[in-house]
C-alpha cells in the first residue's frame, strides 16, 4: 500500500479526532499524527476528570469519557493513528504533495494536511510564590483523580473558566473549598459564577497567594493577600489547585508560510490557510469572532476535511451525504 495519503491530521486533540471520522467518512485515506503519548489533547491533559457542559446534546460529560467515544468515533473507518511524533517540519513537494518531518526524524506523506494542533505544545503558569517547590506532593496543576481531595480543604487559585469549574467540581468532595482571585470581576461563564456564588465556595476576590506554610510536602495553611487594603488572612489548607493559564507553542509551525493572526493560523470561511492544500481548524486557527471551545472546532474540523476533499477533487459534494446514511455504515 502506498505511504502517501490523501490527508493527514496534525493534532489529535477533540477537533482532529473527530475530523478523522469525517475524513474517513468522505473516504478518504486518513492518518493523524500526535506528539502526545496519547490522543485527546488539552482535554486528556488538562482536564481528564472535569465535566464538560457546553456541547449541544450532551448536557454533561467527563473529559476523559468524552475523548473515549471520539476516539472509538475516529476509528470508525480504520484511519493511522500515530502518538509520540512532534512534526517539527514541512515540505512541499515538486509534485504537488506534502512531506512531514517528526523530530524523531521519521516522515509522513500525504496530499493535503489538516492542522488541529491546538495551542501546539503547552506548559502551565507555575504558581510564583516563594519556596512553593517544597510542596510539590501539594501544589496541582491539573486535577487527574477528583477523588484524591476528598475531605480536604482546597485552594483553587485563578478566575477563568477552569478554575471556577474546579472549585465546583471539588465542592461535592472537599471539606472546604476557598477560591482566590486577584480580580474583582470573574471571566467565567456568567450562570457558572451566580452558581459558584450561591454554593459553599468561599470566595476572595482581589486576594493572592504570598505564603506557603508547613513542612516538606505537608502544607498546613497558606496566606492570602488582599491587594485592595494590604491586609492578610491565613487558610489551614491540604491542597492548592492553580490555575493560571498556560503558557502555548505552535514551535516552527509558525514559520511554515501561513498568514499568522492572533496567535493562530489565519483561515477563510473554508478554513483554507494561505497555503493551497492546508487548511485548519480547532484552538489553532483563527478568524473573527473565533470561539476557542470544543463544540466551535466540531464544527470547523468538517469544514476544514470537505474543503480538502474538495481540493483532490474538485467535481465532488462540497459536503458528505447525511451520515446516518452513509453507504459505509450499512
Ligand atoms: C483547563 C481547560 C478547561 C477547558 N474546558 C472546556 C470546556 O468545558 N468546554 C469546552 O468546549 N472547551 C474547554 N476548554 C477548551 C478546549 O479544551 C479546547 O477548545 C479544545 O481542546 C481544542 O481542541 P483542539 O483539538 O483544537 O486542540 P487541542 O485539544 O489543544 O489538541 C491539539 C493536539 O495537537 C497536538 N500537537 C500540537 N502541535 C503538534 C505537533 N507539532 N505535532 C504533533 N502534534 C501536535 C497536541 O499534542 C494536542 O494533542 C478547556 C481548556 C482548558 C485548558
Amino acid at each position: 500500500m502506498s505511504n502517501l495519503y490523501d490527508v493527514t491530521i496534525i493534532g489529535a486533540g477533540p477537533v482532529g479526532l473527530f475530523t478523522t471520522f469525517y475524513s474517513g467518512l468522505r473516504s478518504l485515506k486518513t492518518k493523524i499524527i500526535d506528539a502526545e503519548p496519547a490522543v485527546g489533547g488539552k482535554i486528556r491533559y488538562f482536564y481528564p476528570e472535569k465535566i464538560i457542559r457546553d456541547i449541544g446534546g450532551i448536557p454533561e460529560i467527563e473529559g476523559q469519557e468524552l475523548v473515549k467515544n471520539l476516539h472509538a468515533q475516529a476509528n470508525t473507518f480504520q484511519p493511522i493513528i500515530v502518538c509520540d511524533e512532534r512534526i517539527i517540519a514541512l515540505h512541499k513537494q515538486t509534485d504537488g504533495t506534502f512531506e512531514l518531518v517528526a523530530e524523531n526524524g521519521n516522515k509522513h506523506r500525504s496530499k493535503t494536511i489538516i492542522i488541529a494542533a491546538g495551542s501546539g505544545t503547552y506548559e502551565v503558569n507555575r504558581l510564583e510564590v516563594s519556596g512553593s517547590e517544597a510542596y510539590t506532593n501539594n501544589l496541582f496543576y491539573d486535577i487527574k483523580d477528583l477523588a484524591s481531595f476528598r475531605n480536604k480543604t482546597v485552594i483553587v487559585s485563578g478566575g477563568g473558566n477552569a478554575a471556577i469549574d474546579w472549585a465546583q467540581s471539588l465542592e461535592p468532595i472537599a471539606k472546604e473549598v476557598h477560591l482566590v482571585y486577584r480580580g474583582e470581576n470573574f471571566k467565567g461563564h456568567e450562570e457558572r459564577v451566580k452558581e459558584m456564588h450561591a454554593s459553599s465556595i468561599f470566595v476572595h476576590v482581589n486576594h493572592e497567594i504570598t505564603a506557603l506554610q508547613g513542612g516538606t510536602n505537608n502544607l498546613q495553611s497558606c496566606i492570602i493577600h488582599c491587594n485592595k487594603n494590604g491586609s492578610t488572612t491565613k487558610i489551614a489548607t491540604d491542597a492548592i489547585v492553580v490555575n493560571h493559564g498556560i503558557k502555548v507553542d505552535l514551535g516552527s509551525m509558525l514559520d511554515w508560510g501561513f498568514d499568522i493572526s492572533d496567535y493562530g493560523i489565519l483561515v477563510n470561511q473554508k478554513m483554507e490557510t494561505s497555503v493551497p492544500g492546508i487548511y485548519a481548524c480547532g484552538d489553532v486557527c483563527t478568524y473573527p469572532r473565533k470561539m476557542r471551545i470544543i463544540a466551535a472546532g466540531l464544527h470547523e474540523g468538517p469544514i476544514a476535511l470537505n474543503s480538502a476533499k474538495n481540493y483532490l477533487d474538485p467535481e465532488a459534494d462540497h459536503v458528505a451525504m447525511i451520515s446516518t446514511h452513509h453507504e459505509n455504515f450499512n
